[in-house]
């Protein structure tokens, strides 16, 4: 059903909860789709936005790890038709930059406005003012209006929960493994950070039978989580140095370190925590303005390589049917992450159990 008017959680002021409004939503422009959203993760992204430590505008609906069915679409939109389920990317792909033209195009560098349309205009409005959307989704809101190459078409058999946690956690901790990092069989592991992307760091890890996966965070009921999901080794960094305890699991370091906190001081540690021509890897999102330091001599000495990775470092028309194939299959487990399941109106309370690190991943379901 087409709206013209719907609810909406939307932030208003940095450091407050999000508030439930009735806005209206403008019909997809050529080019874009409206998708009547099915589910939608509580995402750490959007906790950094609503707490002031990334600030891109307001107000503004935050919320870009979905899914849902298309209801329309624009004129000139091929390829994605009304009824089809979808996950949605939160990046989007010109299709001629140089970026998308390597096959890169979750870093397209085309299309300007990160919070509005590609001509720039708003779709979701409040008293005739226009709402800005978070990565052109908004999807804390029953439907939104994306451009159209942000909407990846899927098999229509696969519960909208686990669809939208394709969209961001599972692509993302995954494909740092597999497309940034490229962890080969037998190699070890450790992850600094067993939240939501964390947990598929390590899932990831073990689905290219990494031999160890040592699992690092500060709450123990993290650590058990990290087991479910493939860690061999567990390390409580409360308990004594993070590092020595990683070194002196794995006779000297580990061929691969992802940090998935985004903390100048975990990166550090990452760094620290690879042996001989070992991998650094960043996947956590660091709040604007955060260093880190470490010694030039390592990376030449050592040959310690340090490599960033966005989304996954994915192709989402191809890693998404992938990341779905290998969960339908058993291989990558979804539904088990998804440790809590709220209503829109329950939406800061989602916030509330992600910043105490009681969920592996909250999700909002419609
Ligand atoms: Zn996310
Ligand atoms: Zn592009």
């Amino acid at each position: 059903m087409l709206l013209d008017t719907m609810k909406a959680a939307v932030l208003n002021d940095y450091g407050q909860a999000l508030e439930l409004e009735e806005v209206r939503l403008d019909p997809p422009r050529p080019g874009e789709v409206q998708v009547r959203i099915g589910a939608t993760g509580v995402c750490h992204s959007d906790y950094h936005v609503i707490k002031g430590e990334w600030k891109y505008g307001l107000p503004m609906i935050l919320g870009h790890e979905a899914a849902g069915v298309v209801e329309t679409v624009g004129e000139g939109v091929g390829g994605v038709k009304p009824g089809d389920h979808a996950v949605i990317s939160f990046r989007p792909a010109c299709g001629v930059c140089r970026l998308c033209a390597m096959g890169r195009s979750v870093l397209c560098e085309g299309p300007g406005d990160r919070f509005k349309m590609h001509d720039g205009t708003a779709r979701v409005h409040r008293d005739g003012q226009d709402l800005l959307v978070l990565a052109r989704v908004g999807s804390f809101a029953e439907q939104v209006v994306v451009p159209a190459e942000q909407v990846i078409p899927i098999r229509d058999d696969v519960p909208m929960d686990v669809l939208a946690l394709i969209g961001c956690a599972v692509t993302t901790g995954v494909g740092a493994v597999v497309n940034a990092a490229k962890v080969e069989p037998g190699s070890t592991v450790a992850v600094i950070g067993c939240g939501g992307v964390g947990l598929n760091v390590i899932q990831g890890a073990a689905l290219v039978n990494a031999s160890r996966i040592v699992a690092v965070d500060l709450l123990d009921n993290k650590l058990e989580y990290a087991r479910q999901f493939g860690a061999t080794d567990t390390v409580n960094g409360s308990a004594g140095d993070a590092v020595e305890q990683v070194r002196a699991l794995t006779g000297g370091g580990v061929d691969y370190a992802f940090e998935v906190i985004g903390n100048g001081k975990t990166v550090e540690q990452a760094i620290q925590m690879t042996r001989v021509a070992g991998t650094a890897c960043i996947v956590g999102m660091a709040p604007q303005g955060s260093t880190s330091s470490f010694d030039p001599l390592l990376f030449v000495n050592k040959e310690t390589k340090l490599i960033g990775t966005w989304y996954g470092s994915a192709r989402p028309r191809i890693d998404f049917p992938r990341m779905i194939e290998l969960t339908m299959a058993g291989k990558l487990k979804v539904n088990e992450l998804i440790s809590r399941r709220y209503s829109l109106d329950q939406i800061n309370e989602g916030f509330e159990c992600l910043g105490r690190g009681e969920v592996a991943r909250g999700v909002i379901v419609f």
